[in-house]
């Protein structure tokens, strides 16, 4: 991956991610993490490589069949959350599903059961400000989740909270993961990603190591790029 600029962000990186899987991803800042979390989600297209998502090639799709494909299957988690301030909780998560094409009158009831998954059915009328972080951040879990997508790209979920909050969204996470969501996470934590099951390591763009403890096995979803 080559920005304009000519930046060269990530090179010969092959990576396969099987459904169900929990990968998480570590390196040094500027190393090409959160450009390959974005080529997985296909918000950043590869200057050259293949991106596959359930089994299909990203670059033949057109613009409208790209973005549903990414409304249906993926679902995106950010470091600062990235609510907006001025909307509840389950209207934060209930705009999230405008761009899946869900009607209206179900959005509400989507975000309800999605907020009420992550915990935090007793704060749906909060606004951002009056949640705290830990909160926020399963606020921006259940927007991901809303419309049940089969990958969550998380970019260091918990690396605006403290240790224990950390914890316990890391715990959703795999909780989620077991219940079948594959997610692909970014951390600097070293003591978080040795806790799941399989971690890569990204090094000036290369991807220096692939340690994984469960056995291989074949891919649904993958992704490669240079
Ligand atoms: P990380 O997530 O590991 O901190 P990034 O993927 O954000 O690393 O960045 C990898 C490299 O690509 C860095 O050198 C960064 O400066 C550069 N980069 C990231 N985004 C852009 C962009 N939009 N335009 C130009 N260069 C970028």
């Amino acid at each position: 991956m080559v920005y304009p600029g000519g930046v060269t962000a990530l090179s010969d990186v092959s990576l396969d991610v099987a459904a169900g899987e929990l990968v998480a991803v570590v390196g040094p800042s500027g190393s090409g993490k959160s450009t390959l979390l974005n080529i997985i989600g296909t918000v950043d297209r590869p200057t050259s490589g293949t991106v596959h998502i359930a089994g299909q090639d990203v670059a033949t799709l057109g613009d409208r069949r790209l973005s549903a494909l990414r409304a249906r299957e993926i679902g995106f988690v950010f470091q600062q959350f990235h609510l907006a301030d001025g909307l509840s909780a389950v209207d934060n998560v209930a705009t999230g599903l405008l761009y899946a094409g869900v009607p209206r009158r179900q959005r509400r009831d989507h975000a309800l059961r999605a907020l009420a998954r992550v915990g935090l059915g007793h704060r749906t009328g909060h606004r951002p400000g009056q949640l705290s972080g830990g909160e926020k951040q399963r606020v921006a879990i259940a927007r991901a989740l809303a419309n049940r997508p089969s990958l969550v790209l998380a970019d260091e979920p918990t690396g605006a909270l403290d240790t224990a909050t950390g914890q316990s969204v890391l715990r959703l996470l795999r909780r989620l993961n077991e219940e079948g969501t594959t997610i692909v996470l970014i951390t600097h934590d070293r003591g978080i990603a040795a806790a799941l099951p399989r971690q890569i390591e990204i090094r000036d763009g290369r991807l220096i190591r692939d340690d994984t403890l469960s056995s291989a096995v074949p891919a649904h979803d993958g992704a490669s790029g240079r």
